[in-house]
């Protein structure tokens, strides 16, 4: 074993065989035999699980499943499952915790798992009058909605709130009430959905108004998860180094074309981890666009500076609606499997680990951005991808991926060429 059982520095892990992996992961989480079988099981669920979870299913469809290692998140080691199709990914993971640990580690926080379910109401004939009405009603409406989930509540959970706004519309000025829920470890979608329904005969009545829509807001920024961390000048290559990231940061917090693809950098690990758990990352990728574009212009969700000491520090903050019950955390049997992984118990230490890879995964891209481009470290991956995209098996795979970087030109003609000639 090459480090002590609860830490997550494990130095080439990469280099390992699967075997391997699979030995030390199993070590550091307890693991039973079962477990360590269903890993190897190609994606782990049955037809009969499936066929339970969405309509007309025909079949499975697996990814990757890799482990980013070296993650420190408020002083605890964690192990962190990511289930994703792209090469370097989890590489560059591991690799920026692996720095953001040589300073502090990462400080990671979230506020109460608070949801927005929406009520729309349209044709009010005085809004004073129904917004007093509402707001004189709070309390048996905030009642009401809690009778709805008693189990929520008796987990510290529930409705909190009530909040109302007019919108102008296209379709004229509407009335919309928010309903704030504390869904504690749920993500809390068929939560908050089924109040605001209970909800609307009541609000119709108090506000004289009709109501179309109840549905939860994807936009949970009552529902933030914020990670935090300073990366010594020395670790990330110097000032200068330092001095471009914070430049690069910059660009994307003012030019939507470079934000995009920036905050896509970042989604790369935050929905990569969502994916590993089973959590619908729709949600989460709706909600950190929305997030970004809170001000009027879509911007970084990260921001990047340089301390007195010359040090980098990073910040990420995005809405985080995630669970670990309900859903189908708690269905797939591999999303159940990586909360023991990760050693997660409540869902806010999966927030928050989330978005410390979020932070992670951004800092892996900015600084290949900024030093050797982003092709470099992606060249040999996307090598191996060409040359089984041109029929390369078994023992070829390796040779033809060598045989295409040495020839300095990774593309699909060249690795056809390749894969021709090394067959013979
Ligand atoms: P759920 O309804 O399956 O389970 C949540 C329930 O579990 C809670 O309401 C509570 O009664 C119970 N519970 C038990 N222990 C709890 C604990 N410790 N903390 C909190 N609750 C506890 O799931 P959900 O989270 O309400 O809904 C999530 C699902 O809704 C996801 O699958 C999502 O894809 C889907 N969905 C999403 C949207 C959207 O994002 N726009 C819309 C509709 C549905």
């Amino acid at each position: 074993m090459a480090s002590e059982k609860g830490s997550s520095r494990i130095s080439g892990f990469y280099r390992k065989s699967i075997e391997e992996r699979v030995a030390i992961a199993a070590e550091k989480a307890d693991l039973t035999a079962e477990e360590v079988e269903l890993l190897g099981s190609g994606g782990g669920l049955t037809l009969d699980v499936a066929d339970r979870m969405i309509e007309n299913v025909v079949g499975t469809m697996a990814y990757p499943l890799g482990l980013a290692v070296n993650f420190r998140v408020n002083g605890r080691d964690r192990l962190v499952p990511m289930a994703i199709e792209e090469p370097s990914v989890v590489a560059a993971a591991s690799n920026m915790a692996r720095l953001m640990r040589e300073g502090d580690g990462i400080e990671a926080g979230c506020t109460d798992p608070v949801m927005i379910g929406q009520i729309q109401i349209l044709d009010v004939p005085d809004v004073g009058a129904a917004k007093k009405a509402v707001t004189e009603a709070k309390g048996e409406l905030i009642e009401l909605a809690n009778q709805q989930d008693p189990v929520l509540v008796r987990f510290g959970g529930g409705a909190r709130d009530i909040q109302l706004r007019e919108v102008d519309s296209e379709a004229g000025k509407m009335l919309v009430l928010h309903l704030l829920v504390d869904c504690r470890d749920a993500m809390g979608a068929n939560a908050v959905n089924t109040m605001c329904e209970v909800l609307a005969p009541v609000v119709e009545k108090l506000t004289e108004g009709r109501v179309l829509l109840r549905i939860i807001s994807n936009l949970a920024d009552n529902r933030l998860a914020r990670a935090e961390a300073v990366v010594k000048k020395e670790a990330i290559g110097g000032e200068q180094v330092v001095d471009d990231i914070v430049s690069a940061w910059a660009f994307a917090d003012a030019d939507p074309y470079r934000a995009a693809t920036h905050n896509k950098g970042i989604m790369n690990g935050i929905v990569a981890v969502a994916l590993a758990f089973a959590q619908d990352h729709r949600a989460l990728e709706a909600g950190a666009h929305a997030y970004a574009a809170r001000d009027g212009r879509y911007r970084s969700l990260t921001t990047w500076s340089k301390n007195e000491d010359g040090d980098l520090v990073g910040v990420l903050e995005v809405p985080m609606a995630i669970g670990i019950v309900g859903g189908a955390t708690r269905t797939h049997p591999v999303a159940r499997l990586c909360l023991k992984l990760m050693g997660v118990s409540k869902a806010t230490e999966l927030a928050e680990v989330m978005a410390s890879v979020g932070l992670a995964q951004n800092l892996g891209a900015l600084r290949a951005l900024v030093q050797e481009g982003i092709q470099h470290g992606h060249m040999r991956l996307h090598a191996r991808n060409l040359v089984v995209m041109a029929g390369a098996e078994g023992d070829l795979v390796d040779r033809a991926v060598e045989a295409l970087v040495e020839s300095g030109e990774i593309r699909f003609d060249r690795a056809q060429e390749v894969v021709k000639r090394l067959k013979g």
